[in-house]
């Protein structure tokens, strides 16, 4: 509940010289609740690797091991739980990057059938070691982006469609270009579906489905949030479509450049 709901409002009170001055308070804080909100995950998401690690270093300090085995083993997982902190932390400080409007980011002419043709490379071992097949269908298609959030934005999508997939399922990419240009991205997936009454939260930083099963796959919970900004950077949109059991369907899209605009963009970075 958000105490003060009322617009500006000034009450001068002549005789008793009273005056009573009400702002709408709501946005500020919601904004405060989603930053407060914010802090508890983060504290709890870096709560949990640190107790394992300062367990593990505990029991190593203490000389409760066997063998040098033991040892290893202990550091192996300190080791793990540590890198688990740190890509946490650069999500989350990259996060707060590309919600700050961050003037640093270049924007520029980006291929998008090379970016999907590489991510594609770059999730297949993945892919292979689950027994998942990815295929893709592309055409030329160009963006005004930046070359990094764009593969992030798919290398994120790819990363789920294979995580949250069935042993020798199917992921399916698909990229093409609207007589209006605008870029129609589709990544598919037969896998484990989203339910109903969780598909518009899955966008939400932090949100996993369940989070023991997405435990399993490693995930952060941060890789959509990311996601829906990386797309509404590019000034796209973004939809789901997803059967519990059956498989996931996102679609971006968002505008991309003209033949003219791109042969444009061809002599410029000739000259
Ligand atoms: P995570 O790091 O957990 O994968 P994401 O932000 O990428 O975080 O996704 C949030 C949650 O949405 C996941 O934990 C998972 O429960 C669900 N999800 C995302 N993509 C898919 C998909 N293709 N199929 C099924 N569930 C998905």
């Amino acid at each position: 509940p958000y105490m003060v709901l009322m617009t500006p409002l000034r009450l001068f009170d002549n005789e008793n010289g009273l005056l009573i001055v009400l702002r709408d308070l709501s946005a500020q804080y919601a904004a405060e609740k989603m930053r407060r909100e914010f802090s508890a995950n983060v504290s709890h998401e870096l709560k949990t690797p640190l107790t394992s690690i300062s367990g593990f270093g505990e029991m190593i300090a203490n000389g409760m091991y066997a063998n040098e085995a033991d040892v290893r083993m202990f550091g192996q997982r300190i080791y793990s739980e540590a890198q688990r902190m740190v890509t946490l932390i650069n999500t989350i400080l990259h996060l707060s990057k590309l919600e700050e409007n961050d003037t640093t980011i270049t924007w520029g002419m980006v291929n998008m059938e090379e970016v999907v043709k590489y991510v594609v490379d770059i999730i297949s071992p993945q892919a292979h070691h689950r027994g998942v097949t990815v295929l893709s269908e592309t055409e030329p298609v160009y963006v005004h982006g930046n070359h990094s959030l764009l593969s992030e934005l798919l290398v994120n999508l790819l990363d789920n469609a294979v995580k949250y997939n069935r042993q020798n399922g199917q992921v399916s990419v698909k990229l093409s270009k609207t007589a209006d240009n605008h870029m129609v991205l589709t990544v598919s997936d037969t896998g484990i579906g989203i339910p109903k009454d969780k598909q518009n939260r899955i966008f939400e930083r932090f949100y996993r489905v369940e989070s023991s099963r997405s435990k399993e796959t490693g995930g952060t919970g941060l890789g959509l949030a990311m996601c829906k900004h990386i797309i509404s950077r590019h000034h796209g949109t973004v939809t789901l479509d997803s059967v519990e059991g059956r498989g996931t369907t996102i679609t971006v899209t968002m505008p991309c450049l003209s033949a003219q605009e791109v042969s444009i963009e061809e002599g410029n970075a000739k000259a």
